[in-house]
């Protein structure tokens, strides 16, 4: 039996491109383009996803057993390089590469670090042991939660100052920021050292999944071929192609992005700034939107459809092209890849829920 959907999607992004985090950057120096990720990596430990998750990649085309192929994970050692540590002049005091595992004492023996530092990091490193053993166990997670992971290892661990500028940058090459703006509990729940036997219940199981799973599943632009893939289903006329290889190299028209005639479109360089529902009834498609085409000031844009501001200009205001997509009393608005709920008729869309993943 042919199932048709009648639903009319509308996607709107403020930005350029669409993809949100899932970003694709592109470079063409000379003859060559160079492809990388703008945000959003890779796929982490796909073999734990719950099954919702399981079927999209599936249906995307996306056999998750290739990239075992296609990632070598035996480049650097191929080319004879190998884990270690450089301590910088401007912090340490002079330069230093320390090459090997910095657990093991030889390896940091002519480092610039003081024994009493180099005597911490191994500490870190090797101690099975956590040190919340003060805090009771129910409230080691919230505690975690409300601190960030440089001041768990100085006020807890008791690192030593230098080890905190050797940690400062631990998760900058994923997070991008410094441990000082990570959270311990992050850290925990990503398997940074310190946290020895630490417990903490749930979070655990799916931790030790991560740990099984190579990281290895990306796209030479990360996620942002998951997000093509995405598009290309939606709107098949916006690129040619049907696999998951040729989706990276395949060229996007993005004149059908937002082609009347297609059954889901999407429209860049659009903020929501309102969406309700039709009689305040969550079940109902959503009402008003308004959108503004051009970044410009709030204050500049909008009038007598948004009542909070007051200037009367409203660019757009769509009665049904936002269409209720879900049963159950929510009308799920598509921003960015994935959906963002929108809970009360009232709730102005800042953005999509963030997913909670690595
Ligand atoms: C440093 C870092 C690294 C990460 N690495 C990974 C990784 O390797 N793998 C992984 O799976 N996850 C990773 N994540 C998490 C991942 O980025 C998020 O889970 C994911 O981006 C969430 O997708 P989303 O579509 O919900 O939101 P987003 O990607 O944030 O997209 C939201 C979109 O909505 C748009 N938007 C917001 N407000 C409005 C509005 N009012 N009107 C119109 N448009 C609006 C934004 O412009 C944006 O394009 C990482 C996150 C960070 C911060």
């Amino acid at each position: 039996m042919v199932r048709r959907f009648l639903a009319r999607i509308l996607i709107l992004d403020i930005h350029e491109d669409f993809g949100g985090h899932a970003s694709r950057n592109e470079f063409q120096i000379n003859d060559r383009r160079i492809i990388g990720y703008g945000g959003t990596m890779l796929l982490e430990a796909p073999g734990g996803f719950p099954d919702v998750a399981t079927k999209l990649i599936k249906d995307l085309g996306i056999e998750t057993q290739r990239f075992y192929k296609y990632f070598d994970q035996d480049l650097y050692p191929s080319l004879g390089l190998s884990r270690g540590l450089f301590f910088d002049e401007e912090t340490f005091g002079s330069d230093h590469l320390a090459v090997g595992d910095i657990t093991d004492p030889s390896v940091l023996a002519h480092s610039p670090l003081s024994a009493k530092a180099r005597s911490d990091l191994v500490r870190l490193y090797k101690n099975d042991q956590h040190y919340l053993h003060d805090i009771p166990a129910d409230q080691r997670g919230a505690i975690l939660k409300n601190m960030d992971y440089r001041t768990y290892l100085k006020d807890y661990a008791g690192m030593d100052d230098e080890v905190l500028k050797v940690m400062q940058s631990a998760a900058r090459s994923v997070w991008a920021v410094n441990i000082d703006a990570y959270p311990a509990y992050d850290a925990w729940s990503e398997a940074y050292p310190g946290f020895g036997d630490l417990n903490l219940g749930a979070g655990s199981s799916d931790h030790q999944e991560d740990l099984d799973e190579p990281y290895i599943f990306h796209f030479p632009d990360g996620n942002a071929s998951i997000a093509r893939l995405l598009v290309r289903k939606m709107i098949p006329a916006v690129a040619s192609g049907d696999n998951m290889e040729d989706i990276v190299t395949a060229r996007f028209d993005y004149g059908q992005l937002d082609n009347p005639q297609s059954p889901v479109r999407i429209r860049l360089n659009s903020t929501v700034v309102r969406a309700q529902h039709a009689g305040n009834n969550l079940s109902n498609p959503v009402k008003k939107t308004c959108l503004r085409r051009h970044l410009k000031p709030l204050s500049e844009k909008f009038g007598s459809s948004c009542p909070e501001y007051s200037r009367p200009e409203v660019l757009m205001q769509h009665g049904t092209s936002l269409q209720s997509l879900s049963t159950g009393g929510h009308m799920v608005m598509l921003t960015g890849m994935t959906r963002s709920l929108v809970k009360s008729p009232s709730t102005r869309i800042h953005g999509p829920k963030k997913n909670v993943t690595g």
